[in-house]
């Protein structure tokens, strides 16, 4: 990146019409127009770089990409309607049938469904290791059909920590792919590729967006690797809508300015919640009792918005809290401006054995904190009355 990482989000945009318009302009059209035949013929060879219809690109799109790029130092990307409609492209245009996957444990919940009910109808099996897993034990796992080695760092909703460099030295070792969902952490707090990631995937809903408003998703890396996923794409239809993009692009125009508070507030969330009697324990990147603290200070610029911790009380106790909650939302987003709070035991992860939950760090006591933007005052008054409620 040539200029500084907010200059960028904010000067990065399309080249001005002949109407001067200071904020980009949203190109709602379906398709493009060519000149002539030889205008049409070239630019379907690729001997011209243009937008030809929006299911391959649109200008709004690129502008997208173009900032996420840049925020990653990336060479290219391609944006998606979700963030699911990324990860599943990526793993998609990248894998044969045969194929093996390693992935940490701890991943977003669609994406272990991915793993383990999809992919595997295109022979494509994933093994897992531990969060806390070493070296030699992840090397072990590795299988001479193995292709990618895929993790997620801060971990839903666990919020463990991952480092990320050892995995990338581990990837380039054995010729692998390393991909990283870098969702929670986003572009400002983590940049995967410098760590030794090829490619990077974002679930733009979350704190891209940062209103709850849109849907969207991005894959960023490698330009032969993206490559392969935008050709996968462009036939197969998972593309971004250019409103939802513009929508993105215009909120990473104050993305740093929005995590940096998220982040503030955060801290000062798990701060209070760890001097709390109700609370057992409480798992935040930047507070000195996280078990990765410093992996965590290495690898990430602040903690991130979300704080996950532990009920005295169990799933009783959990569901008493979410009941008591009155100021902050209950809802399955996250990195919005607005608070959420949930309870995976008896929630999203009720269908999981208490072993397999335990194996992603997810005890019965566990509540999940998306910190948003509200004056913590309000939030931490909120949380402590359902807390002795
Ligand atoms: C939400 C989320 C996804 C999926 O994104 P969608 O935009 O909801 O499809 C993937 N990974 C992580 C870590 C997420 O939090």
């Amino acid at each position: 990146m040539s200029k500084q990482f907010e200059t960028e989000a904010i000067r990065t945009h399309l080249e001005r019409t002949d109407f001067l318009e200071h904020s980009s302009p949203l190109y709602l059209t379906s398709s493009f127009v060519f000149e002539d035949a030889e205008d049409m013929r070239a630019s379907f060879t690729e001997e011209k770089i243009r937008n030809i219809y929006s299911r391959f690109t649109n200008p709004n799109t690129s502008e997208f990409v173009d900032k996420i790029c840049k925020m990653e130092g990336a060479e290219s990307g391609y944006a998606f309607a979700t963030g699911m409609a990324a990860v599943f492209s990526t793993f998609a245009a990248l894998l044969d049938s045969g194929d093996h996957i390693l992935s940490a444990r701890a991943v977003f919940g669609s994406t272990h469904t991915l793993f383990t009910k999809y992919l595997p109808k295109w022979n494509i099996e994933t093994t897992y290791f531990k969060v806390d897993a070493s070296e030699a034990e992840i090397e072990k796992l590795i299988r001479p059909e193995t292709k990618v080695i895929y993790a997620e760092s801060p971990t839903n909703p666990g919020v463990d920590i991952l480092d990320l460099e050892l995995l990338g030295k581990i990837a380039k070792k054995h010729n692998l792919i390393f991909i990283v969902d870098n969702c929670f952490a986003t572009p400002y707090l983590q940049n995967p590729i410098k760590l030794g990631a090829d490619l990077v995937v974002h679930s733009a809903t979350k704190l891209i967006d940062g209103q709850g408003r849109v849907l969207g998703g991005v894959t960023v890396g490698r330009s032969d690797l993206v490559r392969e996923i935008y050709l996968f794409s462009r036939n197969t239809g998972p593309a971004l809508s250019p409103f939802n993009a513009w929508v993105l692009s215009k909120s990473l125009e104050t993305l740093a300015i929005r995590v940096e508070r998220h982040c503030e507030n955060a801290l000062k969330v798990a701060e209070f919640l760890e001097a709390h009697p109700s609370v057992n324990w409480v798992k935040y990147p930047f507070l000195k009792s996280h078990p990765q603290y410093e992996v965590a200070k290495k690898q990430m610029k602040l903690g991130g918005n979300i704080v996950a911790f532990e009920i005295k009380g169990g799933i009783e106790a959990g569901r008493k809290f979410l009941n008591s909650i009155k100021l902050c939302s209950l809802s399955a987003n996250l990195g919005d401006t607005k608070t959420i709070v949930t309870h995976p035991a008896s929630t999203t992860h009720s269908k999981l054995s208490e072993e397999d939950r335990l194996q992603v760090s997810i005890t019965d006591g566990l509540v999940r904190v998306s910190v948003g933007l509200e004056h913590t005052d309000d939030v931490i008054n909120d949380l402590n009355q359902a807390l002795i409620s």
